[in-house]
């Protein structure tokens, strides 16, 4: 059996080029992995805290040295001599270590880094992929997924706090048809979201792209960003509402001000019921498919509402308001205020806590969507994941920018790999 001999780590940047952490484990018998994290800019307030140095002579106070040391100093030691397979228990004593409810003590940063990459180099040390290790942790928590490709959402247009200022919403997804192969879903993405950029083009709309490679087009209002997204499939070979599909993350919280929701399709502000009521244009208008974050992250009663009218015809997603914590998770479980979970291994901290949010959220019969964060590295580790938890659908970002192409690509090869073994 092979031991952890030394885990170390180094600050790097990311895709916003601000500083993350990144994480290396070598074992006893010279085998290593390294993982690096993601973070978010849209943050909801109940995610695990992401430890920054708060110095502001360096990256404006964003560096990741304390992490970093935390790791080098305190998480690496302890968990030296340890079983590299023993996922559990090392996530465990990684969070007593801590010992904090959000993972302040370390940063949640540090500690998935850590994770992450003892994962990985369980995987290596058992010549495994790393999505059939992941899938035989989902085994030993009970969980029987199987592996499977999941259905990408594409972010196609960016806005919020995404994109350049111009539009509210903060992504824009093609969504290709179930009955799509992951290949074929994704070369669909490809041409409807270059042929939104020739269309932009000569509307003379294009800004620059979004954190998530989407574009973000200096158009009027969000119902504008519908129009081009439209109109850019019907000039495809694909059909809305049978290829394709739109889906959106709107992101709520970007938006809330003062209790009430501020869009620019409006004159004056929305109350909880008329954002609601514009959701169900959407639907009506574009058969909207997806939609997360349509409220608030604390506004648990509209959430209940919006379930009971739109979860019939459209999928109601959770991510600010559950942060891929179980104690959210279970609220809204009971509550009935969402029916598919963003599975963000950052927003709790460790790889084994996130399979059994995972483990929750199947037994309650929702939908799981894995998701990158919009500061993204090249790390593939939530590809894998994706794949060996069976998750429904993954949101990358746009299918252009290396950090996002990077994880498609994962999956591709993946794809390969598992049509070798039907
Ligand atoms: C999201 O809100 O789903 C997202 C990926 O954005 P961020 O990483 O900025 O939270
Ligand atoms: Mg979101």
């Amino acid at each position: 059996m092979s031991t952890i001999k030394r885990i170390w780590a180094r600050e790097i940047l990311d895709s916003r080029g601000i500083p993350t952490v990144e994480c290396y484990c070598q074992l006893d018998d010279g085998r290593f992995a390294t993982a690096s994290v993601p973070a978010g800019t849209s943050m909801g307030s109940h995610e695990a805290l992401e430890l920054r140095d708060k110095d502001a002579t360096r990256y404006h106070g964003e560096g990741v040295l304390k992490a970093v040391e935390n790791i080098n100093s305190v998480l690496g030691p302890a968990l030296s001599g340890l079983n590299p397979l023993e996922q559990a228990q090392i996530d465990q004593k990684l969070i007593e270590l801590d010992g904090t409810e959000n993972k302040s003590k370390y940063g949640a940063n540090a500690i998935l880094a850590v994770s992450i990459a003892i994962c990985k180099v369980g995987a290596t040390s058992q010549n495994k992929a790393l999505y059939t290790w992941i899938n035989e942790l989902c085994t030993s928590l009970g969980m029987k997924p199987g592996v499977k490709l999941p259905t990408p959402l594409l972010n196609m247009i960016n806005g919020g706090l995404h994109g350049a200022g111009n539009l509210d919403f903060q992504e824009f997804w093609m969504i290709p048809a179930t009955n799509k192969s992951f290949s074929e879903g994704l070369r669909m993405g490809v041409e409807v979201y270059q042929t939104i950029g020739e269309n932009l083009a000569r509307r003379g709309a294009i800004h620059s792209v979004g954190h998530e490679g989407g574009y973000a087009p200096n158009l009027f209002t969000n119902a504008d960003a519908f129009e081009v997204f439209v109109e850019s499939v019907r000039q495809t070979n694909y059909s809305m509402g049978r290829d394709v599909f739109l889906g959106l993350d709107v992101a709520a919280n970007s938006f809330y001000k003062d209790g009430e929701y501020q869009i620019r399709d409006r004159s004056s502000s929305l109350t909880d019921d008329q954002l609601l009521d514009y959701y169900k244009e959407l639907v009506n208008n574009y058969k909207l498919a997806i939609l997360e974050d349509a409220f608030h992250e604390d506004a648990w009663g509209s959430w209940k509402k919006l379930y009971n009218e739109l979860a019939g015809t459209s999928i109601i997603v959770g991510d600010d308001l559950i942060v891929t914590n179980p104690k959210r998770i279970q609220k809204a479980i009971d509550e009935k205020a969402c029916n598919c979970a963003v599975i963000k291994p950052n927003q709790i901290g460790t790889v084994f806590e996130t399979l059994q949010v995972v483990k929750m959220v199947k037994e309650a019969g929702w939908k799981t969507l894995t998701s990158h964060r919009s500061g993204e590295t090249n790390d593939t580790f939530i590809a894998d994941f994706a794949v060996g938890i069976a998750s429904d659908y993954a949101k990358f970002g746009a299918p252009a920018r290396g950090e996002r192409v990077a994880k498609y690509n994962r999956l591709s090869a993946i794809e390969i790999e598992l049509s070798y073994f039907k």
